[in-house]
């Protein structure tokens, strides 16, 4: 038995002539250590678009994307005991994983590796079944996979930390991102803005590398200390040198070994965004400067936790557009355009 809920979905890979459009998926049944949920909001991630786009590789169509999920629980399994019928949850880019690993042990689910996380969409669900995301009325999860959103934080705002805040706020504290330290972050869009108001709340001195100064207000507003265009080569002269972290958040290809200058002695630049195609680095600018180049990917269930109760303590939310769910094949052309300011959301009731 299953339950059908309405979806939005691709069925081939994503472009203007093959856009996302009106379905519904299959919801299974709540088991013991289920929860359901009525998604109320689904923050659109630039994942989404690369997955549909088949930037990313093999997608299984029908797919229904949507990793920034928020609602409220409308049915618990028998032995459920974290969470009751009426609370506010979220659910972000995993819904399972093997449990057993050391990374799943140590609540790092992202790099279990045994064989991997199961994703929220484009995934295998333990059923054999594809998993579908978020882009839809409601969704059945495992109740370790999913996460209490504070009372002081709207659900519209909620969604977007599953993915967008969770992403930035793992490599800040990976890092130590604080009081002391210069902290710069490429691309102010939906990653990067989490990334400007987290580094701020945490203490750091915050720069933001933009393409032009067209977002400069808004990055100022939003906590940052700086702002330079990276479409002005003196830019990467006048910062040369003096970084601790860069987290790099763009969804497109950049020239790494100019960014990679902009840190300082054993400074780090941690690569978010992930472009379809690979990025050539000179050894020589890891070298001269021993700089380091890492990458992470969002974070486990323990530290989302910990995210979103530090954004509800200090009153850090992302600023989003909400939207009607037929406007999600013009949201992808518009943050296909750097047009986002800085999220859009999806209001579920409109599905
Ligand atoms: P987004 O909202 O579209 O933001 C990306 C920003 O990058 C844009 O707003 C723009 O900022 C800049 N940009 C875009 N194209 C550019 C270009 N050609 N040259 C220079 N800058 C460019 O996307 P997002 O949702 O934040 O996601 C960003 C990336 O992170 C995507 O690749 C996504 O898949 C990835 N991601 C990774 C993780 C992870 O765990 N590592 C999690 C979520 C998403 P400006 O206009 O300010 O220049
Ligand atoms: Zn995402
Ligand atoms: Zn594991």
């Amino acid at each position: 038995m299953t339950t059908t809920v309405n979806a939005y979905a691709a069925t081939q890979p994503w472009g203007s002539s093959a856009p996302l459009t009106k379905t519904t998926v299959e919801r299974r049944d709540v088991g013991p250590n289920d929860v359901a949920i009525d998604i109320k909001f689904a923050g659109i991630c630039h994942s989404d678009l690369h997955t549909v786009s088949g930037e990313w590789g093999d997608v299984t169509f029908p797919m229904t994307p949507g990793h920034e999920i928020a609602g409220i629980v409308t049915e618990v399994g028998s032995d459920v005991t974290r969470y009751a019928v009426g609370d506010r949850v979220g659910v972000g880019c995993f819904v399972d994983s093997c449990r057993e690993c050391e990374f799943c042990q140590a609540g790092e689910e992202q790099y279990c590796n045994n064989p991997g996380m199961i994703g929220t969409y484009n995934g295998t669900g333990r059923d054999g079944k594809p998993t579908q995301g978020g882009y839809s009325d409601a969704i059945v999860v495992d109740e370790n996979y999913v996460l209490r959103i504070p009372d002081s934080i709207a659900l519209d705002k909620a969604a977007p930390l599953l993915c967008a805040g969770i992403t930035l706020y793992s490599p800040l504290r990976h890092w130590d991102a604080g009081p002391g330290k210069r902290v710069a972050v490429i691309g102010l869009g939906g990653l990067g803005h989490m990334g400007v108001k987290l580094a701020h709340a945490l203490g750091a001195h915050v720069t933001v590398l933009s393409q032009s100064l067209k977002k400069m207000e808004d990055g100022l507003r939003l906590g940052a200390d700086e702002y330079f265009a990276t479409s002005d080569p003196d830019t990467f002269k006048k910062l040369r040198g003096s970084f601790d972290l860069i987290l790099n958040t763009v969804s497109a290809n950049l020239n790494m070994e100019d960014y990679l200058g902009l840190l300082r002695l054993d400074g780090t630049l941690v690569e978010l965004g992930m472009p379809e195609n690979p990025m050539p680095i000179p050894a020589g600018v890891l070298i001269f400067g021993r700089r380091r180049l890492s990458g992470s990917l969002i974070g486990g269930i323990k530290e989302t936790q910990e995210m979103l109760d530090f954004c509800a303590e200090h009153d850090v939310t992302p600023e989003i557009e909400v939207i009607e769910a037929s406007y999600v094949n013009e949201a992808y052309e518009r943050m296909l355009a750097s047009d986002v300011r800085y999220r859009f959301v999806i209001d579920n009731s409109t599905l």
